[in-house]
């Protein structure tokens, strides 16, 4: 028999499946990654129609399918609503959509780290929809690039030389061949080698162990330079874990040009 269930859920992706109805890709509570469908959704006076936008968070009630589980009721917790009235959080919150679809796969819905990274997603387009510049949108992408990872097991250690395990003091470099970090006596002749900045690295070691919504002593002084450095840093970082990618600001490039 078909069962019922609910759980809160982040919508991450709608698209077409008929005239009337749409397939949403969320982000859930209790199972991580689905996708349900919604059912008139695309009709004119349909409840569930403002409900399946992207980035917006909903209580679910849902019917378990064969393929496909669909959306029997939806209340909406949080509509995020001023990440839809700005380019920059619009792009950096579809930036996250991409990498949580890219590593959180259906495969691992019985994941236990479901609920952590619906808090993360959560807090972070609540933060971005409530942010007033742009340091303050990129700060919070960029706790999301190092928590989640850091959730995932990808964590980035920004103390420890990865090959003689000696804390570095100074001058680290960051080796993209082997996703850490090592010291200059064992960085030897490897050219993926970046350096980074010693008060970069405390910065981003500070981000990855206070909580979110934890102010650090940063996060005012710190600067849209550094903080796009730092962005960048770490979605080179997760593209290549996840050998895939992350499109959307080729895509926002494309259409300004
Ligand atoms: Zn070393």
């Amino acid at each position: 028999m078909k069962k019922n269930y609910t759980t809160d859920a982040i919508n991450l992706k709608n698209y077409p499946l008929n005239d009337n109805d749409s397939i949403i890709v969320m982000f859930s509570k209790t199972k991580g990654l689905i996708s349900a469908v919604a059912k008139g959704a695309k009709r004119p006076k349909s409840k569930l129609g403002a409900r399946i936008q992207m980035f917006i968070a909903n209580k679910l009630m849902l019917l378990e399918g064969k393929n496909l589980d669909t959306i029997q009721e939806a209340q909406s917790l949080n509509t995020f609503s001023r990440i839809r009235s700005d380019l920059d959080k619009l792009s950096y919150s579809m930036y996250i959509s991409e990498i949580v679809s890219n590593f959180c796969s259906n495969k691992c819905s019985q994941d236990e780290n479901n609920e952590s990274i619906y808090n993360l997603i959560f807090s972070t387009y609540n933060k971005i929809s409530n942010s007033k510049t742009k340091e303050e949108v990129l700060l919070s992408v960029l706790k999301f690039q190092i928590k989640l990872m850091d959730i995932l097991g990808w964590g980035i250690d920004f103390k420890t030389c990865s090959i003689c395990q000696k804390e570095i003091e100074t001058n680290a470099l960051f080796s993209f061949n082997l996703g850490s970090f090592v010291c200059v006596k064992c960085a030897n002749n490897d050219v993926s080698c970046i350096k980074i900045h010693d008060k970069i690295r405390e910065f981003m070691q500070t981000l990855l162990v206070s909580d979110f919504d934890v102010e650090t002593k940063y996060d005012k002084l710190v600067n849209l330079k550094v903080l796009d450095k730092c962005f960048n840093f770490m979605k080179k970082y997760i593209d290549n874990i996840s050998h895939k990618k992350t499109k959307i600001f080729e895509v926002l490039n494309c259409v300004s040009q």
